[in-house]
């Protein structure tokens, strides 16, 4: 039948839409055509339609099973306004009450009802089972089908009772619709479903118009105002940025606020109403950013979401992708920029802890599949669609970070050579960890009771630089040479061309990983980073030794490295801006201030530097609750050894907080405690080393004082010394 339609006819009836998009007509076609049907389109792709369109035209009722209710609720009011007639489309689930339910089952009865959502928990209901028993049913869908398989981002175990429900319900042709899925999660998909024969629609992955970059997180503070500066930089347009808790959620919304962008919180924690007035504005364009947990999103159709950040480091690739897609649907620029430090990744694996063995090691496989995403120096398209088993076969993709910035590649065929034997000697029955180890000639406790020491290709890797393994490993994946089995905890395997490269090896270059250092909470040592006005920083440094010169102080004491590199960035020019580089309170920036705020005025004027308004990022007045009872504590002048004890932490640790405290321009008197605790000519003594010395570094102040003097001491001191003469 399907054959006689003139199915364009019916596209522009129902939808007004000239053309299909992709495979959307073979798709409808096969599905019309009686037969089970497996789609994988990526988001915005258009997978709506391969069910709306066939429902309307065909004899009966279809079965949509979707997830979200709020979506079902979407979709619904979108076909019923399509419609002369009411009642074509309506859904099933817990929101309806009894009256709402009878009208649902009345239409649907009489056969006025095409397209019929429901959820999958009130599929399995008896009550339901019993009633779609008795109506005629076209075929069922199945959307965002990879909820089916523990192996995507979002398992649901509902849906592993779709089949067995259907069965009892009665037999129609199944189309399962999803936008991410492995091939692990495909069959699983296929399995679950029972539709191991569904014929598959599989439209590429790419999406050439989305920019991937990664960036190295370095403290909160730092990614705060990177983002702020990212959104001037992009002033007006739309976009998402994800966390994963919700605290972070609010904290950073707060912290745009602060700084003049229209931007709101959304997560699952704010009550419904919030969320559908924070979901209506950003559509309507009355708010432009949304600071989101992955609460937000599916079913987002705005066309013209500009960039899609992550905060941290998403909990797998599947995840990433559906977030990162939706930037740029309507074809035009989708900047997608994550924020990766393996702090986080260690975060998310212990939160794992928690959870079955069995889970935990899928969620640990999913995250070391992202680590290497975000360490990689390969192009991050090819990467991505790797994962999505699709073969990307350019060799620069022109629009990720790794594809603009190129690394030299390395000649590493030794190597590979290395780890393919490694694989074979294990007999393909081990994972990555196990296999570098086994290469390095490490004698674990694992390897020694396997009895793996013993082999011939033990240790064979010893004399290669250890950094190389994690890089040739996921390269010679991409490149063909390995496999590794999903199905069996990423156990690596040969592939023939891993066996054939054996035989006869040749070159295999490859890049080295992105060093990621482990980013700091606290705020000292981060420097804004770009855009540094060179001249100027050296001429604020002048100024600052000549001045140190003049007052008889260290340089340092005046402000520090990171903070002058700070002013190069930003230019403040009055001391309450000055407050806003780091390391600068309102008592240095009284003290010393004035002249840098001149210097700095002077040097743009002269070169007519355009002050970047948008540089100067305003942050919310924030100290940690710790910080905030050590300050007032020393304010009541509270023993810093029984202050310790009160908080829980150890001397070195108070001192640790105290110094940040006064490293970041906040004045603290701690007089009191050293008159009770410390010989006054050692202060004396110590106070006045601090005066003359180049450094404040404590290791060449031990060596510099002797052995008179302690290590304690000469931080007290030395804290006495910086809140007095620098701030
Ligand atoms: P998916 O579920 O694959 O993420 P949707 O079904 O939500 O995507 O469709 C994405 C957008 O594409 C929607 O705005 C939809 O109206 C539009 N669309 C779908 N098919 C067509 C078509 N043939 N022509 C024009 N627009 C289409
Ligand atoms: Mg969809």
């Amino acid at each position: 039948m399907a054959n006689e339609i003139n199915l364009a006819l019916e596209l522009k009836h129902y939808f007004g839409f000239d053309k299909f998009k992709g495979e959307q007509e073979a798709i409808i076609r096969n599905l019309l055509d009686g037969n089970d049907t497996f789609v994988l389109m990526p988001t915005g792709g258009g997978k709506s339609l391969c069910y709306q369109l066939p429902s309307l035209i065909m004899d009966g009722t279809a079965i949509v099973i979707s997830p979200l209710i709020a979506l079902m609720k979407n979709q619904v009011d979108v076909i019923n306004g399509m419609s002369e007639e009411t009642g074509v489309a309506h859904y099933l689930n817990s929101s309806l009450n009894k009256a709402a339910i009878q009208q649902v089952m009345q239409d649907v009865t009489e056969g006025r009802t095409k397209l019929l959502y429901v959820a999958p928990e009130s599929l399995n209901k008896d009550e339901n089972v019993e009633f779609l028993k008795t109506i005629n049913i076209s075929f069922y869908a199945i959307d965002e089908a990879h909820c089916i398989s523990e192996w995507g981002h979002d398992f649901r175990p509902e849906y592993r009772n779709i089949r067995p429900t259907i069965a009892k319900i009665g037999n129609a042709p199944v189309i399962a619709l999803t936008a991410t899925a492995t091939d692990k999660v495909r069959s699983d998909i296929k399995k679950s479903l029972g539709i191991v024969n569904a014929r598959e629609f599989k439209s590429s992955f790419n999406r050439p118009n989305l920019y991937y970059e990664v960036r190295q997180k370095r403290s909160d503070k730092a990614t705060d105002d990177e983002i702020v500066k990212f959104i001037r930089q992009h002033r007006g347009k739309s976009g998402i940025i994800y966390c994963l808790s919700r605290k972070k959620v609010e904290e950073l919304a707060a912290v745009l606020k602060t700084n003049d962008i229209s931007a709101a919180p959304y997560h699952a924690g704010l009550d419904s109403a919030t969320r559908s007035q924070t979901q209506d504005d950003f559509l309507m364009e009355r708010i432009d950013v949304i600071v989101a947990t992955i609460a937000f999103g599916m079913g987002i159709d705005k066309p013209d979401v500009r960039f899609v950040i992550h905060y941290d480091i998403p909990k797998s690739l599947e995840g990433y992708y559906q977030e990162t897609g939706r930037a740029g649907r309507d074809g035009g620029e989708g900047l997608c920029i994550a924020f990766y430090r393996q702090k986080d990744l260690k975060k998310l694996e212990k939160f794992m802890e928690s959870k079955p063995v069995a889970e935990q090691d899928i969620g640990k496989q999913l995250l070391q599949e992202t680590a290497a995403y975000a360490e990689s120096c390969v192009c991050r398209r090819k990467m991505l669609l790797h994962y999505f088993g699709e073969n990307y076969m350019e060799d620069n993709c022109h629009n990720c970070d790794n594809c603009l910035h190129p690394k030299e590649r390395i000649e590493a065929g030794k190597a590979l050579l290395i780890v393919l034997r490694a694989i074979r000697a294990l007999k393909e029955n081990f994972r990555t960890e196990y296999v570098i180890d086994f290469m390095k000639g490490r004698a674990t406790d694992d390897i020694v009771s396997h009895k793996h020491d013993l082999l011939e290709e033990f240790g064979e890797g010893e004399d290669e630089d250890p950094k190389l393994w994690s890089p040739v490993i996921r390269q010679g994946i991409i490149a063909g040479y390995i496999k590794k089995d999903v199905e069996n905890y990423g156990l690596l395997k040969l592939t023939a061309a891993g066996r054939r490269f054996i035989q006869s090896p040749s070159q295999f270059m490859v890049v080295r990983d992105n060093e990621f250092k482990d980013g700091d909470d606290d705020d000292l040592g981060d420097t804004i980073g770009t855009a540094l006005d060179e001249p100027l920083c050296a001429m604020l440094k002048d100024l600052r030794r000549d001045m140190a010169r003049k007052l008889h102080v260290p340089t340092y004491v005046i402000f520090q490295d990171v903070s002058l590199d700070q002013m190069a960035t930003m230019y403040p020019v009055t001391l309450e801006e000055l407050q806003n580089i780091q390391g600068v309170g309102a008592g240095k920036a009284k003290r010393y201030g004035k002249e840098f705020c001149e210097l700095i005025k002077r040097h743009c004027a002269m070169n007519n530097i355009e002050r970047p308004e948008e540089l100067r990022v305003r942050t919310v007045p924030k100290k940690s609750v710790v910080k905030v009872k050590i300050i007032q504590s020393i304010d009541r002048q509270i023993a810093l050894d029984d202050l310790a004890e009160a908080l829980g932490m150890g001397f070195d640790e108070l001192l640790d907080e105290i110094e940040a405290i006064v490293y970041s321009g906040t004045k603290l008197g701690i007089d009191y405690f050293l008159e009770e605790v410390m010989d006054e000519d050692h202060v004396d003594d110590i106070y006045e080393y601090f005066r003359e010395s180049e450094t404040d570094d404590i290791e060449v102040a031990l060596e510099e004082l002797g052995d008179d003097y302690s290590e304690e001491e000469i931080r007290l001191v030395r804290i006495k010394f910086m809140s007095e003469m620098a701030n």
